[in-house]
């Protein structure tokens, strides 16, 4: 009998035809004897039309509120699919992160998990009960509500998997499995029966939302085997794992983008010791997370400074940047929000060349121009015009032999 953890996301139960699906689905595991723990999503748009309501009352919405808002919506499903589940005949009981015990720090809206205080759903498990598990929550310290960032209820799912020591924990989501693109942009995507754990953060963090980044990297962590699967058809799904043997051998196994990209740059900046220091130091302390840094040789003894941040941080970080630029005497501030990033992603990077400029070439042809780039040793990426993406990763993808056989 195995332990499984199974988390279906907000497509799966946008509404009560596919909730019943999913209680049929849980219902299936549990007949085939396992143990299940439901991990849930709001349902699809609930926590877009959240945030929707939050801006209309209030600009800059206090965030210890907007975490007690957006915690609503995965309250609707897990009720709704225990009370499903029951009339299946399953003792089914839901559960909100406060009740399972998942207790984060006090960073609210991308709150990181600190412990699970699991012993009670385990003794709801050891009840034979069927625990409905809100997603996308926790409570901090001083018992107020918090939520662990969008697609957060991925991290739920892993991290209950990881301390109930799980057999697995399946992410059911609307696509069959991690594919070499995102499968609605690149038709001739192919599902990846294995991909690693180091890929798929990559890929993750650079904007394949199949799985969130974090969860990723908690399952790395703590080596919890993770499937993605469809709620909707039948089919192996791609097994989450640990690197093998096979995978160096593929150079490139997934292309990806992210239009959640802002760059700001600094105009006739001091070219002297310390100030990149001020300028990184602020945006730190107003915690923006900086991507990409690129800073251009000095004519005389100025230069400018580029770099990219989170799209969202965007209002917040002119603001800053404006002050900083007068404190350092720097000429002006330049900010542009229709970038994206386009990345290649692949273990087997590291021991093959020529990605880099096989990409270069590729963009070149399609008359795609590159504003920054960066790398690490298992992916590329390059900052582009935004209305260029689509296009950026179809080409990609056939420069590089991806699609299907
Ligand atoms: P859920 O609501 O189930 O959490 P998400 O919308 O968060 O689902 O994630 C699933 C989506 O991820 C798919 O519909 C697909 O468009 C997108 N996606 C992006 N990149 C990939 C990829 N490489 N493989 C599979 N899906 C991807
Ligand atoms: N409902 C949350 C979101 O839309 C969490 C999730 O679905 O994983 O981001
Ligand atoms: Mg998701």
């Amino acid at each position: 009998m195995s332990l499984v953890v199974q988390k279906f996301g907000g497509t799966s139960v946008a509404d009560i035809g596919r909730i019943k699906h999913v209680a049929d689905l849980v219902a299936r595991s549990r007949r085939a004897g396992d143990t299940v723990l439901v991990v849930l999503s709001a349902m699809s748009g609930e926590t877009d039309r959240l945030v929707k309501l939050a801006h209309e009352v209030a600009e800059c919405p206090d965030e210890r509120e907007m975490d007690m808002l957006l915690s609503t919506g995965e309250r609707v499903t897990i009720a709704l699919l225990a009370m499903a589940l029951r009339s299946l005949g399953f003792d089914a009981r839901s559960y909100t992160g406060r009740q399972v015990g998942i207790i984060t720090d006090s960073m609210h809206t991308k709150a990181r998990i600190e412990r699970i205080a699991a012993e009670r759903i385990q003794a709801a498990l050891d009840k034979g009960i069927i625990p409905v598990v809100a997603g996308f929550q926790g409570i901090n310290e001083q018992n107020d509500v918090t939520t662990l960032g969008r697609g957060g209820s991925d991290l739920t799912a892993v991290a209950l998997a990881a301390a109930l020591k799980a057999d697995r924990c399946i992410i059911y989501t609307d696509v069959d499995g991690v594919y070499t693109a995102d499968p609605n942009v690149v038709p001739a995507a192919r599902r990846q029966d294995k991909v690693s754990y180091e890929e798929m953060l990559e890929l993750a963090s650079l904007g394949a939302k199949v799985l969130q980044s974090r969860s990723v990297e908690f399952a790395a962590k703590y080596g919890v085997p993770v499937v993605v699967k469809s709620t909707f058809v039948e089919g192996r799904g791609t097994l989450v794992t640990k690197e093998d043997r096979d995978m160096e051998q593929v150079v490139v196994s997934g292309v990806t983008g992210d239009r959640n990209q802002a760059k700001v740059t600094f105009i006739g900046v001091p070219d002297k010791p310390g100030i990149a220091a001020r300028i990184f130091g602020a945006i730190g302390a107003a915690n923006i997370l900086v991507d990409m840094i690129i800073q251009n040789v000095s004519q005389g003894d100025l230069t400018d400074l580029s770099f990219t941040i989170p799209r969202a941080d965007l209002p917040k970080a002119v603001d800053l940047a404006k002050r900083i630029a007068k404190d350092i005497g720097a000429k002006s501030v330049e900010v542009k929000d229709q970038i994206a990033k386009v990345s290649l992603v692949g273990v087997g990077m590291r021991s093959h060349s020529g990605v880099a400029g096989r990409m270069f070439e590729t963009l070149a042809r399609e008359g795609i121009n590159i504003m920054m780039i960066s790398t690490s040793e298992i992916k590329i990426s390059c900052v582009i015009e935004e209305k260029s993406m689509e296009q950026a990763i179809r080409s990609l993808h056939q420069a590089f032999g991806l699609e299907k056989g």
